[in-house]
């Protein structure tokens, strides 16, 4: 991937809901750390349908600082669709997405801007001395940190951490659903970006509440699924439907034969062996798995073809 430019524009992603105690100390963090910088960038907040000040407090920053920009949505669509949508308006070379509660801590954008600059893609933010509760956080976490590593076979240790820094290319083909923000460095990977981990800060939330409860772990699970069959499989599902079907009919096949052994040398009626149903069974499976998967590869051309999406990623091109 091409080398990022001596100073890169940074554009700053927090999607938030309900934080109005939280924006100005954030927004003052963040400037100071800009100042140091000497760094160009924009600071891009998301309004996910805050039924408090949040929405009044960002338009008064708005008047007073231009690197500000403000998206409100209608309602609350969750931290995923407001992360995608931040970034897609957002313009920087590099993106650094962040929650709007305070508990990452801006003065960790220096590091990782630094680690992105070694030639890195993704730097992701690990949580080390993570300041919240173990029972609904960091037990689930750590589980599904370990899960999502082994599945999508990019080991990181903190995939649910915010705060991470992207360079634009490496992420903006990538669409967010669900609570899928968190696999954006496993996509990445998948199109060949190099990514790193990078400990930052981590801080109790003091103002404010949580949005989230256990709850989350399962819908992450759910979305894992999702991810791991997309990742794998998405342009060519007949190979897995194909596979599943082909290995039930072959069973099928297996135990039909057993049963007609039994029916013409054993003297044993069909209807006394268990080996009919399952016979049925596995046949009926077989077809529709195989029928399922031609289905699927339907959709997948429709998918691609609409979507006018590569099933490739091209690194370079060299004189077309
Ligand atoms: N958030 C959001 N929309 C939601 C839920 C949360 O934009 O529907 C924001 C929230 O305001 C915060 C960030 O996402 O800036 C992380 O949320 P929270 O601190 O509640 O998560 P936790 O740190 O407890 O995992
Ligand atoms: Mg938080």
């Amino acid at each position: 991937m091409a080398l990022l430019s001596k100073k890169p524009y940074l554009s700053i992603v927090i999607p938030l809901y309900n934080e109005e105690e939280n924006i100005l100390p954030l927004y003052e963090e963040i400037s100071h750390v800009l100042k140091n910088l000497r760094r160009e960038g924009e600071i891009i907040f998301i309004d996910d349908g805050s039924t408090d000040k949040s929405f009044q407090i960002l338009k008064n920053l708005v008047a007073k600082d231009k690197r500000i920009k403000v998206i409100q949505f209608k309602r609350n669509f969750g931290q995923t669709a407001a992360l995608s949508a931040g970034i897609e308006f957002s313009k920087g070379e590099v993106v650094i997405p962040m929650d709007g509660d305070l508990q990452n801590d801006p003065n960790d954008i220096p590091k990782l801007l630094a680690k992105l600059e070694e030639g890195y893609d993704v730097v992701s933010g690990w949580r080390k001395n993570r300041k919240d509760p173990y029972l609904t956080r960091k037990i689930p976490s750590s589980i599904a940190n370990w899960l999502i590593s082994v599945i999508t076979k990019v080991k990181l240790h903190d995939y649910g951490c915010t705060l991470k820094a992207y360079r634009r290319e490496a992420i903006e083909r990538i669409r967010l659903y669900g609570e899928m923000h968190r696999f954006i460095p496993a996509y990445a990977a998948w199109e060949g970006a190099r990514i790193t981990e990078l400990t930052v800060n981590h801080r109790p939330r003091i103002r404010g509440k949580s949005k989230y409860g256990i709850t989350r772990t399962f819908k992450v699970l759910l979305d894992l699924i999702t991810v791991k069959f997309l990742g794998s499989f998405s342009t060519k599902p007949l190979y897995i439907f194909g596979g599943g079907g082909a290995i039930f009919l072959l069973g099928g096949f297996v135990s039909g034969s057993v049963l007609i052994y039994l029916k013409l040398f054993k003297g044993v009626y069909m209807i006394q062996s268990p080996l009919l149903h399952l016979t049925a069974l596995l046949i009926t499976l077989g077809f529709q798995m195989l029928l399922m998967g031609l289905l699927a590869e339907l959709l997948v051309r429709v998918y691609y073809e609409s979507l006018d999406k590569k099933p490739f990623v091209i690194k370079e091109k060299i004189n077309i």
